[in-house]
Order: C-alpha cells, then structure tokens, then sequence
C-alpha cells in the first residue's frame, strides 16, 4: 500500500501515529519502528504481527520515551505492521512499565522480558474450540452397568466434558465414546465457561487470638496500596489461613490477586484448599500446563476474569489489568530465584510489581530471608511474627548426633542413635522421614584396585550411580552410561565401589533394617510426573506409608499429620558450598524439613546428623533459637558488606576452548572502569569448571549498597571486547549460584 512520501517536519496527529515503535521478543536492543496500515488502530500494549527479516512475529506495540520525537527514518526504509491481533486483549500499560524496569534492572533486553509476558502461545491464536457430550439420543441396543449409570448421569440434558462425565458415572472415558458412536450421546461445542465467581466469605476459618491479630495488622497494612508486609510465622502457624483473609480483601474489593508457590508439585493441595475457602478453584499458572491451559488462563488473566492466580515465579509476568494483591509464599525459597535467559528473583521483582502498580505485597516464610528480614529491621517492611503452631503442641524438638561419637556401623550411613528411634517411632505406629538432598544411589563410584574414577566427560563433576534406573549420570548435563561390569581404567572385575549415600541408598538401608515397614522415596528423578508426585504425597498423607526417604522434595509445605520424626542424613551437606548464602540456605532447609514432623496431635522430634555440631547453624538449630542465628547472620553479613548490605553481580565467561575463554575473561576484567568503591574480583575458574565442554570463568562485582551496580555493567560492558565465536558472556545482578 504506497502512500505518499511525507516530510519529516510535519505534526503527526497524535491519535493518529502512523510509525510506531514495537518490541519483537526477541534480543534486541530495543523496539523498532513500523508503519501503521491505513486504518489499523494501535495503542502501546496491542499485539500485532510484524515482518523482522524474512519471519513474521507476534509482537507489541511499545511507545516512546517521554518526549521523545519520532526517529527520522525514510519511510521507504520502515516495514509495515502485517496484522493487528484484535482477538488478543492487550498488554496493559503496567505491563509496559514492569517489562522495562525489569530490563534495566537486570540488563536484559526487553524483548526477553517481553518473550516472558508472551509465553503463551496459546493465547495469541484464536481458541480452539472445546466439545462436550450431552444426552440427546435414545438409550443404546445393548445395555450395561456402566452405560446405565452414564445415562444416569448425564440425565440433566447439560453438555459435559468428556472426562468429568466418566468420572462422575465412574466409568471409563471409552464407555463414553461408545455411547456416542451408538447415537445416544452427540458430541457438542463446550460453551465459554466463565470462570465461577470466587466468594471472599465462603469459608473463613475461626483465627486464634495470635491469628487474628496478625491478620489485622496485615489487613491494615495491604489496604492503602503500596506497602509490603512480612509475615513471619512457624510452620504450622497458620500463615495460609491469615493471608486468605488478605485475598478476601483484594477479591470483595473487585480486585485480582496473584499467590506464588516456589513448587508446582504442591499446587494441587493449594488450589483445593483455595477452593474450599472461597468457593471456586483458582486460575493456575506453572511449565507443567498444557499449551491451550496457559493459553486459556493467560486470557483470563488480560481480561480481568481470573481473579486470584496461584503459579510459579513466571506468573508474576502475566498481564494482569487490574492487580489488588501479591502473595510470595515461602519467600525464602531459592526457587524464586531464574537463572536462564533473564536472570531475576521473583520475589524482589514481585516488591517491583507492587510499587509500580501501588498494590500491596505479602512476603511469607517460618525462616525469611535475610534481606526481608533486614528490610522489616529497618522499617521498610512491617514485620508481622506468629509465634505458635496452631494444633499442636509445639515445634518439634531438634537434636544433634555427633557423628564422630555415634558413628554408623561399617557400611551404613545411619547412626545408631537414629535407628533407635526410628524403630521407637515405628513401633507407636507414626511415620518417619529421612531426609538427604542427594538424588540416586552413590555419587561417586570408583574401582578398588586402579583408583579410577567415573568421572563426566563433559563436565568437572562425578557420575552419579543410579541403581533403581542402572546407570551412571551427570547431574549437571544429563549425560549418563550404563553401570559397567568391568572398571575401564584396568579391567579388573566386581572392583567397582559405590562412595557415599544417596537417597536410594538410604532407602536400601532402610529396607534392610526395617523389612515390614512401608517406604517411598520421593526425589525428582523417581518420580518425575507431576501426577505420580501427588499420588505419593497422597498416601504419606493418608498414612499408607511408614518411612519416607527425600530429597529437598519432600522439605516444602506438605502437611503430613502422622509425621513424628525426621531424620537428617547429613546436615552438613549444604555447609560445604563456600557461597555468601551457605549458613542461611542451610538453616531454611532444615527448619523447613524438620517442621515437617509433629504437625498436628503427634509431637515431632527431629534428629541432624553431624560432623559439626558446634557449627553455629547447628548450634541455633538445636538450641530451637532463630533469633541467635538471625542476629549472627545478619551481623556476618553488614561486616562483610555482603547482600543486603552490600550488591553483587556475577559475570560468567565461558567457552569451548579452554584458553580463548580464560584469555576473554582477562580482557574483560582489564575493561572494567576504574571506580572507588566497586569492586571487580577475578577472574577466576569456577567451580564447577566444565559444563557440557564449555570452561567457565568468573568475575565478580562488588559494591556498596548506594551504588548504580547496573550503570556501572552497562558502562564497562560498552568498553570490553565482545564475545565472539563460541564464547559467551552473562550477566547475573544478585546472583545467588556461584558455582
Ligand atoms: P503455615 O502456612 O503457617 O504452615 P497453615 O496455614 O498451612 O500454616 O496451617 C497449618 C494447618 O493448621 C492447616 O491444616 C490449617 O488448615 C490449620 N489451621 C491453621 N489455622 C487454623 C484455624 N484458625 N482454624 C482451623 N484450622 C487452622
Ligand atoms: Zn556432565
């Protein structure tokens, strides 16, 4: 379509802009301009289609800096926009704002943060259309059981989904088609469902005095936008029972509201007891949905029809119109912390969100993290402590073993003093729980004879042994080798030995130990579908198992009411790693794994494992005093000047050969501008050195809490070599991995 040349100078109306800029998701350095087709309306946030050399993308219109003119570019040069998604409801223009802060703070393109915003696919087609089946034909020649009770059921005339009729008759999803190939029931367009209407008052629990006071001072703080409350309370106190009465709020005053849960896994409990409490099930948001489910709760999202969200970390990316409301469940959790492509913390983000949007944010944990109870310190947030459990009777107790007093016989990794009470607490009938966050079998496996070891070929790490699946595997790339017979180094037979327990290792000790009693181990690489997770924590809960083996899978949020003691492998596991964030990490895991026991009537007991029981995360575990290890921890930290008192930002260089990245990380750290109070440390070899081939070398950057950490990357990342070839370089403000 040609339209006439026009000159540079002239006013362009302005409802009527005929270029605008539109971010591609993609990384690019910013958005680019495209001409409007005669007619199209387009405001920033509207979706529309747009040719980027020979592809077309889904992508959104953006705007204009504050004041910024128009670019003077010959319209010859600019490509017109191909499409305008009318179908798709528009970014809002918080979302603008979101996306860009993002972008600077973490010095991504915004394109990625808006390829996160669109990771829906679903949702920028046109719904497919969903089919039900209704009863409308006459009852089938041949009659069964089966066919009678769905006749039974579907005897309303509604039209049903396929699988909530079968579920409903009890009968399998097959009996259902041969109905409707018999003519009896015909297959039908679903209508639109409109999500039910979510009820503030259906079910409020009847709070306790300490309750009830803790929920007043959060209603008094979420009520008047923007403040961010911390909720601090013991596992089992009741914090979920105290936050729904903020969502109550958010939802009587037509406002939506977004809870975050670190694990998906646990959603399903979550989504039920939302349901019960307000009378219809949440919208949900994680990776394990289907295309078309993300899809559809992205939509209702953007249309305002999903009023409370319960997801992962990403959910807080969704186009939400009309925000009243962020929860931050867990807030400790690391899990909140993404690590590829843009590289955020959820929960600082979320604090984001809530200031941009003046909505207000409630952090929640039984161990908080250091910077949100600094930030609670210092007044930023308002600190709202609950002291004691709701039912029982109090926290368990924690007591240490002194592994090098109580050492486990010979070739097991049990300490006597352990044993004794799991055959105590087994023989009352109550469950028990051993906890060691090391997946498979061994994870070093190593021959007797020559000292070979079964190390990765493409990273610097052991091959772990996974006895249950037969094989070696890397943890870090996912390469595995069957277990051979033979070791490879010199040949000699039956010479290889399995070093050190993983869980199934436990497990194994267990079964040997306690024949009768019933296990389950719960550790991702066993129980990789979601569905199969749920079914295990089903049975723990219903008491259909005696002794649970876990992972850190087993240490978040499940209520398991038989629950009477856990056991802590090894407690010192977690210390070993040298990063700013070991002792605290450590702590939260195992406040949370062992507040897993005594839940309710039963009182729990907990026992840590250790080598180093004068170690003051041990001592305060113990000693049931978080404050004494807050106050330690928080002083550790503002004398070291590390987060929250001081910033850090870690750059990882890495690349297929060895020199070139080594050399790239030299010229690197050399570009760094001179300054006087930031700090560039390195470079240095990672840890963990090898990663799928590639050499990995780190710089880190240190600075005082006041400074402009991203004005500085940005400056000296202007000025130092790029990488090129196979090299690469990545940028991570408040890193929390340095391995
Ligand atoms: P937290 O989130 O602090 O770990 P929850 O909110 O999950 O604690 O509460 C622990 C258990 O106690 C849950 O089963 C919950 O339903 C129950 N509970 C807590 N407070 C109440 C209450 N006021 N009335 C009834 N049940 C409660
Ligand atoms: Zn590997």
């Amino acid at each position: 379509m040609a339209k006439p040349e026009q000159e540079p100078s002239l006013p362009i109306p302005e409802n009527a802009p005929d270029t605008v800029p539109v971010l591609v998701p993609l990384a690019l350095p910013a958005p680019y301009d495209y001409l409007v087709p005669e007619g199209a309306r387009v405001s920033p946030g509207t979706f529309v289609v747009v040719p980027l050399g020979p592809v077309k993308y889904a992508a959104a219109v953006w705007r204009r800096p504050e004041g910024a003119a128009p670019p003077k570019i010959p319209r010859k040069r600019l490509r017109e926009i191909l499409g305008v998604l009318d179908g798709v409801p528009p970014l809002p223009p918080l979302s603008l704002d979101f996306a860009e802060w993002v972008a600077d703070y973490t010095l991504t393109p915004p394109g990625m943060v808006l390829r996160m915003m669109m990771s829906a696919t679903a949702a920028f087609e046109p719904p497919p259309p969903r089919y039900g089946v209704r009863l409308t034909g006459p009852p089938p020649e041949r009659m069964t059981p089966a066919r009678t009770r769905v006749l039974e059921a579907a005897e309303n005339g509604l039209i049903w989904v396929k699988s909530l009729l079968a579920e409903a008759a009890g009968v399998s999803p097959g009996v259902i088609d041969g109905l409707v190939d018999a003519g009896t029931l015909t297959t039908e367009p679903l209508p639109d469902t409109v999500a039910r209407e979510l009820d503030p008052s259906r079910l409020r629990a009847t709070l306790s005095e300490e309750q009830t006071a803790a929920a007043n001072q959060l209603l008094d703080n979420t009520r008047g936008g923007f403040a961010v409350s911390l909720l601090d309370g013991v596992t089992g106190s009741g914090k979920t029972e105290v936050y729904f009465e903020v969502i109550a709020q958010a939802l009587a005053a037509g406002k939506q509201a977004l809870v975050m849960i670190p694990e998906i896994a646990l959603t399903s409990a979550f989504l039920a007891r939302c349901e019960e409490r307000f009378g219809a099930r949440p919208a949900e948001w994680h990776s394990g949905l289907t295309q078309s489910a993300r899809g559809r709760t992205w939509r209702a999202v953007a249309e305002g029809k999903a009023q409370l969200v319960v997801g992962a970390r990403s959910a807080l990316f969704l186009p939400f119109p009309n925000l009243g409301l962020i929860v931050v469940d867990e807030e400790h959790d690391q899990a909140y912390k993404q690590e590829d492509r843009v590289s955020y913390q959820a929960r600082d983000m979320a604090v984001v969100r809530g200031h941009l949007g003046k909505c207000p944010v409630v952090l929640s944990s039984a161990t908080p993290s250091i910077e949100s109870l600094v930030n609670a310190e210092q007044g930023r947030y308002r600190h709202i402590p609950l002291r004691a459990r709701y039912k029982a009777a109090g926290l368990p107790g924690l007591a240490a073993i002194d592994m090098r007093k109580d050492a486990p016989e010979k070739g097991a990794w049990l300490s006597p003093v352990l044993v004794d009470a799991m055959a105590e607490t087994l023989e009352r009938g109550e469950q028990a729980l051993l906890f060691l966050n090391r997946r498979g079998y061994a994870p070093l496996t190593l021959c007797r004879k020559c000292g070979y070891r079964f190390e990765c070929p493409n990273c610097s790490a052991w091959m772990v042994e996974h006895r249950f699946r037969h094989r070696l595997e890397c943890h870090h790339c996912g390469k595995f080798a069957p277990i051979p017979e033979e070791c490879p180094s010199c040949g000699a037979e039956e010479s290889l030995v399995a070093c050190g327990p993983g869980v199934e290792r436990i497990a194994e000790e267990v079964a040997e130990r306690f024949p009768e009693a019933r296990r389950a181990i719960l550790s991702s690489d066993l129980t990789p579908r979601i569905a199969d997770l749920r079914e295990t924590l089903r049975e723990i809960e219903d008491r259909e198992v005696d002794v649970v083996i876990g992972t850190q899978l087993v240490a978040k949020g499940h209520h398991f009411p038989g629950l009477a003691l856990v056991g802590v492998v090894d407690a010192d596991l977690g210390l070993a790693q040298g990063d700013p964030r070991a002792a605290e990490r450590t702590f939260q895991l195992l406040s949370q794994v062992t507040g897993r026991a005594g839940r309710e009537a039963i009182p729990g007991r907990g026992l840590l494992q250790t080598y180093l029981p004068e170690h003051p995360v041990l001592q305060a575990l113990v000693a049931g005093d978080r404050d004494a290890f807050y106050a330690q921890e928080i002083a550790a930290r503002r004398e070291a000047g590390m987060p929250p008192f001081g910033r850090l930002a870690s750059i990882l260089i890495s690349g297929t050969d060895r020199a070139a990245a080594e050399n790239h990380a030299r010229e690197v750290a050399r570009a760094a501008p001179p300054a006087d109070t930031i700090q560039v440390l390195g470079p240095a070899e990672a840890p963990l050195a090898v990663i799928r081939g590639r050499y990995r070398y780190r710089l880190l950057v240190k600075a005082p809490r006041e400074a402009d950490i991203q004005a500085y990357i940005r400056l000296w990342m202007e000025n130092a070599p790029k990488a090129r070839g196979s090299l690469r370089l990545s940028i991570d403000i408040d890193p929390y991995n340095f391995l």
